[in-house]
């Protein structure tokens, strides 16, 4: 947690509530006995260095999945698991043990990470020989809203991944599309902002460093039957493997215990804060803030289109010029944004312009101080 005055727009790792920061803090120093409470006594020890197969630890893991089931409506028949590797690792480990030669592996294009799960699905492909198919795709328009579905996926189709939010572009599906083969998400960047159907995947994960607490830790969730139902796939190391995981509980290697223990305390803090429901209308309120000043901007042009704008990520140009003179501007406007405690403005490389990343712990004062300033430079000129 930095000083107290700046605005951390970061995408990701992100801003923690200032709770889960102290008490994340004061684990590292002495872990209390019934794993985080305010006033349990202290054992002595610090998380960073107990066991992973403590029951002082049991207490965090058990206690992050079991919120995870009640906070985020994962529903019981999942297998919950806080893997390492980020979500990066899925988007290769998901082909790794689903597709299979005469499947086809079907996906939505809709940004950076959509692309790089594509990428992993082909290169899987090179040895399982299963067809990687992308069904629908906003490339062309430079990933300004989500695509519609096509009537129908493939025959052959094993699964559906798509990106419920693009942290990069900053469009968000509505909800989780309805169809009948099993849907995979990528729930990286939205995961617990608001109710959007998550428990209808099939399968999903999240690395967790946006919403959920610090990198290094990824949840996963699949239905139990489904993966049990799916054909042993030669060649995948164990560790790649969800059954290798699910059998050892979670704890085949060694976790990330610090990750375990911040994503409870955000589980908790997302729970003590009106849950999910309460979430999104925070978060709503933040989004439309923010989507009102662009819109009424001769200055500001927000890049996604309504209807597929992100609550958590807003993405804007500045000058509606394609030229270099709106990258001049863009430079300006985040020095300036800098200096007055905006930090974490500068937009992706490949999108280009400015983002405003407004996850769960944001404050929705820090959005009406950047609005406020926003205006303000658009004034002055
Ligand atoms: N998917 C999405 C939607 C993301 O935003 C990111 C990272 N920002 C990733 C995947 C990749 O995550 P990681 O760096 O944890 O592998």
């Amino acid at each position: 947690m930095a000083a107290s005055q700046i605005f951390n727009f970061s995408a990701g790792p992100a801003i923690l509530p200032p709770e889960v920061f102290e008490r994340a803090a004061s684990s590292v120093l002495e872990l209390r006995s019934n794993a985080h409470a305010r006033d349990g006594e202290g054992i002595g020890l610090s998380l960073l260095e107990i066991s992973h197969r403590s029951k002082d630890f049991d207490a965090i893991h058990t206690g992050a999945i079991a919120l995870v089931h009640e906070v985020l409506g994962i529903p019981d028949s999942c297998e919950v698991l806080l893997l390492q590797g980020g979500a990066s690792l899925q988007f290769g480990m998901i082909p790794l043990n689903f597709a299979a030669a005469g499947r086809t592996a079907c996906y939505v294009d809709t940004g950076s990470w959509s692309a790089n799960a594509i990428k992993e699905s082909k290169v899987v492909a090179e040895t399982r020989g299963h067809e990687t198919a992308v069904v629908a795709s906003s490339k062309s328009s430079s990933y300004d809203h989500i695509p519609a579905l096509p009537a129908s996926l493939p025959e052959q189709a094993c699964y559906l991944h798509v990106t419920s939010n693009n942290t990069i572009f900053g469009t968000e599906w509505e909800s989780l599309p309805e169809v009948d083969t099993p849907v995979i998400v990528d729930a990286s960047s939205n995961i617990g902002s608001r109710p959007m159907g998550l428990e209808r995947a099939t399968f999903g994960y999240a690395g967790a460093q946006k919403n959920l607490g610090p990198s290094g830790v990824t949840l996963v969730w699949y239905q139990r039957e489904w993966v049990a139902a799916q054909p042993p796939q030669a060649g995948v190391p164990m560790i790649l493997r969800y059954k290798t995981h699910a059998d050892k509980g979670g704890l085949y290697n060694t976790p990330n215990t610090f990750g375990a223990l911040v994503l409870k305390l955000m589980l908790e803090w997302v729970r003590d804060n009106g849950g999910v429901a309460g979430m999104a209308t925070r978060n709503q309120a933040k989004a439309d803030a923010l989507y009102t000043l662009l819109d009424s901007s001769s200055l500001y042009t927000p890049l996604a289109k309504s209807g597929s704008r992100s609550r958590m990520n807003v993405v804007w140009r500045l000058g509606g010029a394609p030229s270099g003179q709106e990258d001049a501007l863009t430079k300006r406007f985040v020095k300036e944004a800098t200096a007055a405690g905006f930090s974490g403005l500068q937009g992706h490389r490949s999108a280009g312009g400015c983002r405003a990343s407004i996850y769960n712990a944001f404050p929705l004062a820090g959005v009406t101080a950047l609005c406020e300033f926003m205006q303000e430079f658009e004034r002055k000129g």
